[in-house]
């Protein structure tokens, strides 16, 4: 059963590995979830939601006909073993990253970002990520958990450096994340546009990592999630930034923490795939 859905992927892409530009890769993992369980199954939703789009975009008019991207279908976990899982997965975006390709991932709880960005660093030691959230995501640990989707970008913060990150959209924390930010993060509160538009200016010459927390957006758009945070962006918001950031080097990028348990109206789903298709039309170069 579970391979008969593999048999299509995203948008029924049949391109081969070799000759697509940008990899789609899902990775299936939700172990370390607080509130409510239930990525695992989002690539597969996001693929199931992807045939009712159109392949062409009207906002870069552009058409996903002209580009070749494969999909690799998900990754298979070891499902509760975080340490193993986070090797298979930094092993298999390596793969990627060392073949020259983009890849979109899809998660999958946010931890997952922490072992992709790691195979990025690796390719391109100069990287920068900017990544959009509701939640900083800087804990230090989180129920005595140093690997947790709680802490994914403190993680990467110690990986990369200081001021290797910048944060969108960010509303919700404790005390000590948004002290940890001041010095080691750019970080614009509850904030998206305009700063946005800056990073992109100073970032262009960098190579560039995005890290998207489906939660960025208000849970009337994206109710799908395992920790909704009210007072988010809109749809249109998050698919300008989309736009904004096409003129980035952007190397790799992640869109996780899609729930299809919680996302009644599959709006979340829905929303993920266009997002894919704007992303894939937007930085594949
Ligand atoms: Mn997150
Ligand atoms: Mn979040």
């Amino acid at each position: 059963m579970e391979n008969s859905f593999r048999l299509t992927g995203f948008m029924g892409t049949n391109d081969s590995y070799e000759a697509a530009k940008a990899i789609i890769l899902g990775v299936p993992m939700d172990f370390t979830v607080s509130l409510r369980p239930g990525s695992r199954t989002g690539p597969q939703q996001v693929r199931t939601f992807s045939y009712g789009l159109e392949e062409y975009s009207i906002y870069q008019n552009k058409s996903l006909e002209n580009l070749a991207f494969y999909d690799a279908g998900d990754l298979t976990l070891p499902f509760g073993n975080i340490t193993k899982s986070m090797d298979i997965i930094e092993k298999a975006a390596e793969r990627i990253f060392a073949d020259d390709k983009l890849p979109i991932f899809l998660g999958g709880e946010h931890l997952v970002s922490y072992p992709l960005i790691k195979a990025c660093y690796k390719h391109y030691p100069e990287l920068y990520v900017i990544h959009f959230d509701a939640h900083a995501d800087l804990r230090s640990e989180y129920e005595g958990e140093v690997y947790s989707h709680a802490t994914v970008m403190r993680k990467v913060a110690e990986l990369l450096g200081s001021r290797r990150i910048y944060q969108f959209g960010i509303r919700s924390g404790i005390k000590e994340e948004f002290e940890f930010a001041r010095e080691h993060t750019h970080i614009y509160v509850n904030e998206i546009f305009p700063s946005l538009r800056d990073a992109v200016l100073l970032l262009k010459q960098k190579p560039v990592y995005i890290s998207l927390d489906i939660d960025v957006l208000d849970p009337a758009y994206a109710p799908g999630t395992g920790t909704p945070e009210p007072g988010g962006f809109t749809s249109r918001e998050i698919i300008e930034a989309i736009l904004t950031m096409a003129p980035l080097n952007v190397v790799g990028m992640d869109i996780v923490e899609i729930s299809p348990p919680n996302d009644h109206s599959e709006r979340t789903a829905i929303l993920g795939a266009k997002l894919v298709r704007e992303a894939l039309l937007a930085y594949v170069k």
